[in-house]
């Protein structure tokens, strides 16, 4: 039998630590020989597939996570197989499958190269989350409650890798995790939509999986967000009574209806705005994600998301920029991201330097780079 290694790797530690609950492996900095695993998104492919293609290890190596299952074909230029979609069903089958000699063509959901040619499995059905455990101690990781998004958001991977409808973990499987750590955050692509369809929030569920957990719970807040139109009074209620976090994560993205309208999000600004009130009125401060550089986003465009980041200031509360990047597998995979205009540049590095707007290290060098 083959050892089992997975390349260690801080960005993905939670894909990790859930599949640990699954699969048996040891976590390496380097490939080893024996079957190397790789989780990886979009800013990490260019120098783990330089790593790959260097390695001198005799290893099979096998690639899942947003980048590979959005790119298979170009995945497979470096991996010998690629996870395509969920992992915690596939890969503990792939990895036996190759262990045993078995054959590959058998094994769901995955995608590999047979005479120059990528086959593709067929698709694996979605996981169920109470079956599977969302870490497994030592590695430890968020509590994921939620999967899936009935949302199409053109640059989002969510609903392309996990589904167009929510799964949500049962409040008994979420609560087995209780006893691992006192602060404890809950992880789902829109936390208040808790055990609803992902279109109207449903409260009384909400409430019945907070009260149901102990110590401090992190809910609606990093690394989780919040869509705008399911901020309402009870729920925020729910947060003051139950949560330690006394910041709500929302997504905006724009404060222009024309390109919150082309990138199918659902919602206006109004309704962004009308969160952020509703969210420092209940004594707790918004954090609101942007996206700038969207394809087809004018100045125009860029002014009416200056105007919203301001007004969110106003109201106290903090704004995260970020700049678009075209992710494999979206709507918007092939485009290219749309240039911030000087006079918008200027005024987001004035927002900046008021310490109130942030962003992730590379957004805020790629906003400076316009
Ligand atoms: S951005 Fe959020 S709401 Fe939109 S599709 Fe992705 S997970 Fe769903």
């Amino acid at each position: 039998m083959a050892r089992v290694h997975f390349r260690w790797n801080p960005k993905n530690r939670y894909s990790i630590a859930a599949l640990g609950g699954v699969l048996d492996f040891d976590l390496v900095r380097k490939p080893e020989a024996g079957i190397m695993l790789y989780s990886f998104a979009s800013p990490q492919a260019r120098s783990v597939f330089r790593e790959v293609g260097s390695a001198s290890t005799d290893s099979v190596f096998i690639a899942g996570g947003p980048h590979p299952s959005g790119c298979p074909g170009e995945t497979l230029e470096h991996f010998d197989y690629v996870v395509v979609g969920e992992g915690e069903e596939t890969l503990p089958d792939l990895v036996s499958t190759l262990n045993h000699g078995g054959d590959v063509s058998g094994v769901k959901g995955i995608a590999y190269k047979k005479d120059g040619k990528v086959i593709f499995t067929p698709k694996r059905g979605e996981a169920d989350l109470d079956g599977h455990p969302p870490f497994k101690p030592p590695l430890f990781g968020p509590i994921e409650i939620t999967r899936g998004c009935p949302w199409s958001c053109a640059y989002c991977q969510t609903p392309r890798l996990f589904g167009h409808h929510m799964r949500h973990r049962s409040v008994e499987a979420i609560c087995k995790y209780d006893k691992f750590y006192e602060d404890k955050r809950l992880v789902s692509p829109n936390a208040f939509a808790y055990g609803s369809d992902g279109i109207t929030p449903d409260e009384a569920a909400v409430e019945n999986l907070l009260k149901s957990l102990s110590g401090n719970i992190y809910f609606g807040t990093f690394p989780s967000e919040v869509r705008p139109e399911f901020v309402t009074p009870r729920m925020l209620e729910l947060v003051n009574a139950y949560c330690a976090n006394r910041e709500i994560h929302l997504g905006g993205q724009s404060g222009s209806d024309r390109m919150l309208k082309a990138i199918h999000r659902g919602h206006t600004a109004a309704q962004v705005l009308d969160a952020v009130e509703l969210t420092h009125d209940n004594g707790l401060t918004p954090v609101v994600d942007f996206i700038f550089g969207l394809p087809g986003e004018r100045e125009e465009d860029q002014q009416l998301t200056v105007d919203c980041i301001n007004a969110i200031i106003k109201e106290g509360g903090k704004v995260r920029a970020h700049y678009f990047m075209p992710l494999p597998g979206t709507e918007l995979a092939d485009t290219k991201p749309e240039k911030i205009s000087p006079t918008i540049d200027k005024l987001l590095g004035k927002l900046a330097l008021g310490g109130r707007l942030t962003g992730s290290w590379s957004d805020v060098k790629a906003l400076k780079k316009q």
